[in-house]
């Protein structure tokens, strides 16, 4: 099984990589997927003067898609791992940057809570000395800080508190939606098909096949095709990209009680085992408590979108322990998404082994939304020569 959302493996055991490409402006890219990573990396490629076609099955953040939900958390926690730190915070800045391009309020400065049952617990003290250094500091709230600054919050079991007041929440499938009109309005082609690569032949990929029938063609692929990677490259990505079924679930809060629970911020429970997380705001859909541990293997095309008993029951359990107002909370919805696992948790940016001009792009593992226009941007940055991709991201360490 993948590690945790929270805490990729950070260890390398070869320093080696594939030689990405580097191209030319002008060159033909098709980006197929248009959820958090595709949608981001063809705008970021359009951007950069390359000529991007974007494909995808069913749209901008569909219902099968990983990217697809209400909300998403954003935060720069990543215990002793930097590299997920330092996109963060460019992730960060792109996301402001970018939603004041298209006019449209995408990120929400709620903050973050993190609820730690011992004294010591690495995956947030260890990213201590990366927010001193980023100037982004937590504030340390001990029991009684944190059971007054969030009377809806049952502290006794827990042994303090951190607040990240940088993070907070995305909105997941808007945010989808809006890449993808802004990549049309900059001059980019869209189109809504299935993608089936075609043959390899002296080491390039020489073609795509689409569910309409015809064969379309390009100097680079880049697959950011979520829970679908490993399906798709099968002889590669197999035992690389799975897919397991992960569960939201949208409670309903008791009627005089939802100003309180509105002024929540992102929390999450770091009890090392499930990890629950919640996410105000949702679109008034109700409050929002995800289950991070890995759920029972899914398939991302004809999976059924339905709820897990046990995985609800335990949900249940927690929110009436958690938050007491909540014990008899009615269920108003929930969300299957997949998570696309990598093996470490750590996200895939490499090229097929056996074609130079195939570009792979996934692995979320579960955290991957926030980064999208970090990861669009480095893309970017790579193909045009102008940077590194992190080893962290490669399919040989
Ligand atoms: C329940 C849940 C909670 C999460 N919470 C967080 C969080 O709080 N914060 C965070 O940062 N991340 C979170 N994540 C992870 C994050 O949502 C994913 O890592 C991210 O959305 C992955 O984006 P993607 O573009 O790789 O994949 P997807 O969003 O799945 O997009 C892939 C796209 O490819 C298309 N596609 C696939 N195959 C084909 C094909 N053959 N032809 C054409 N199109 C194709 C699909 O239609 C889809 O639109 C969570 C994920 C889940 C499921």
């Amino acid at each position: 099984m993948p590690t945790q959302t929270f805490a990729p493996t950070t260890s390398l055991s070869k320093a080696t990589a594939y030689q990405l490409p580097v191209l030319e402006k002008g060159s033909t890219i098709i980006v197929v997927g248009a959820g958090a990573f595709g949608g981001w990396t063809a705008l970021y490629l359009l951007r950069n003067g390359f000529n991007v076609t974007l494909i995808d099955a069913w749209g901008a953040g569909n219902s099968r898609s990983s990217s697809g939900d209400e909300t998403r958390v954003i935060r720069s926690t990543y215990g002793a791992n930097e590299t997920y730190f330092s996109l963060n915070v460019r992730a960060l800045e792109l996301w402001e940057e970018n939603q004041s391009r298209f006019g449209k309020k995408l990120f929400y400065n709620t903050g973050a809570l993190w609820m730690c049952y011992q004294e010591n617990t690495p995956l947030v003290d260890d990213s201590l000395p990366f927010a001193k250094n980023y100037a982004m500091d937590y504030a340390y709230l001990n029991r009684e800080a944190m059971a007054k600054k969030f009377p809806s919050i049952f502290t006794d079991d827990l042994h303090h508190g951190y607040f990240d007041p940088f993070a907070g929440y995305l909105k997941a499938r808007e945010s989808c939606q809006a890449v993808v009109e802004a990549y049309i309005q900059e001059g980019g082609q869209l189109t809504q098909q299935f993608v089936t690569p075609g043959h390899i032949e002296n080491e390039k990929l020489r073609s795509i096949a689409v569910s309409s029938g015809q064969t379309l063609t390009a100097d680079l692929y880049v697959f950011a095709c979520g829970s679908w990677l490993g399906q798709l490259f099968p002889e590669i990505l197999e035992n690389v990209i799975t897919c397991s079924k992960q569960e939201a679930y949208y409670f309903g809060v008791p009627k005089n009680l939802t100003e309180e629970f509105n002024r929540l911020p992102v929390w999450i429970d770091v009890d090392g085992e499930d990890f629950y997380y919640g996410i105000p705001g949702n679109a008034n859909r109700g409050f929002k408590i995800g289950v991070d541990k890995r759920g029972e293997i899914f398939d991302p095309t004809h999976g059924e979108r339905t709820h897990n008993p046990e995985v609800l029951k335990k949900a249940r359990k927690f929110i009436g322990h958690r938050f007491p107002a909540l014990a008899n909370a009615p269920l108003l919805e929930n969300r299957v998404c997949p998570y696309e696992n990598s093996p470490d948790g750590n996200f895939i940016f490499d090229r097929h082994p056996e074609a130079q001009n195939v570009i792979f792009l996934g692995g979320g593992s579960g955290h991957g939304f926030k980064h999208g226009p970090a990861m669009g941007e480095l893309v970017a940055d790579v193909l045009t020569g102008t940077r590194k991709s992190p080893a962290l991201f490669s399919l040989l360490k």
